[in-house]
């Protein structure tokens, strides 16, 4: 399934319009990965609604900039899969997003890093924490044959071309560094680290931890809507003043966006044996445009009866898997709610589902 997702993609690429420049929004961690845990909170659920937050910020300017998803709700993927998307999308930009952790809850603050070997022994913790998650895939072994994440010498053997990318991604992190300073949040400066993710892209790339969640303030500004509001519109000030710099024309328009791109979507459109949760966005008396709902064309589907048009989005196997993309969904439509059809695609109670 992924290999016919990625072959179409690579097709589409080649034509894509050169105007456009393409942004990779990737939200670290997800699924069995929770990324770092401090305050009952997860890392992977604070980047990814950072993620969706910034991918919405960035939607009217969508006719200068396409911006796809690694992951666009709870799920899992490898380290190597996230450059892979990129790459086979030739994005033009890689920006990677983390939540930060350590044992002393004195410390706090946003850092932006590209990938380097110069890190210090602090900074190397950093990538060391991040890169462990190979440990979780299968075939890891194979997969970074090269690579020992808990070995110095691996990350010594990092290769390391300083080339346009490299100089490109420092000054990006730069940029990214100087906005969130601008907005009065503390940052502690780019720096340079081993990260497994960065290593295969092929474009300017920078991975952001965007707080520490083991400092009280920290975690609590990444959970609050304010802080989720305020961090993703700063990240958006960053992409566009890149994008101006890089001689795009921005352009913001009222226009809706028609497609929203998640190249790498493999449980959410897959076909679904059996019984499965979907999420209600709308009964109406009469047919209505799935436009209105500002979401993924292709994960929205209808079904009619008597008389009425109802609207639904994804096909998910586990109620936990709905509750998470409900969250995302209510962000555009508020009164969303989770419903339950049996293999037949009839429509049954969630309890009933939940009760197998
Ligand atoms: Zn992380």
């Amino acid at each position: 399934m992924l290999l016919v997702i990625i072959s179409a993609l690579s097709v589409s690429a080649s034509v894509k319009d050169k105007s456009t420049f393409v942004l990779v929004i990737d939200a670290g961690h997800g699924g069995k990965d929770p990324g770092a845990i401090r305050y009952k909170t997860k890392e992977k659920d604070v980047v990814l609604r950072m993620a969706l937050a910034l991918e919405k910020r960035l939607k009217p300017y969508h006719t200068c900039i396409k911006v796809i998803m690694t992951r666009m709700d709870d799920r899992f993927v490898e380290l190597n899969k996230r450059a892979e998307i990129a790459n086979n999308a030739h994005a033009d930009l890689f920006v990677s997003l983390h939540a930060n952790a350590c044992s002393s809850p004195k410390i706090f603050g946003v850092e932006v890093y590209t990938l380097g070997v110069a890190g210090l022994e602090r900074e190397n913790q950093v990538a060391k924490m991040e890169n462990s998650v190979i440990l979780m895939e299968e075939n890891h072994a194979q997969t970074y044959a090269d690579f020992d994440p808990f070995s110095p010498e691996s990350y010594i053997m990092m290769t390391m071309v300083k080339d346009d990318n490299f100089n490109e991604s420092i000054f990006f992190s730069k940029m990214i560094n100087d906005s969130f300073s601008s907005k009065k949040v503390a940052t502690r400066g780019v720096r340079q680290a081993g990260f497994l993710v960065l290593r295969k892209t092929e474009m300017p790339s920078v991975l952001v931890e965007l707080g520490y969640l083991s400092n009280k303030k920290d975690c609590n500004t990444l959970k609050s809507w304010q802080g989720v509001s305020k961090i993703s519109g700063i990240l958006c000030e960053s992409i566009l003043k890149y994008l101006k710099q890089q001689g795009v024309e921005v352009v913001k328009t009222k226009e809706p966006v028609t497609t929203l791109h998640v190249e790498n979507d493999v449980k959410r459109s897959v076909e679904v044996d059996g019984e499965y949760f979907s999420i209600q966005l709308a009964a109406s008396s009469k047919s209505l445009s799935v436009s209105r709902f500002g979401l993924q064309y292709k994960d929205v589907f209808q079904k009619n009866n008597k008389g009425w048009f109802r609207y639904y989005y994804g096909k998910y196997k586990t109620f936990n898997d709905a509750k998470v993309a409900l969250a995302s969904v209510k962000r555009t439509v508020k009164d969303a709610f989770i419903v339950a059809f049996d293999a037949q695609g009839n429509k049954v109670s969630v309890k009933l589902l939940l009760g197998k």
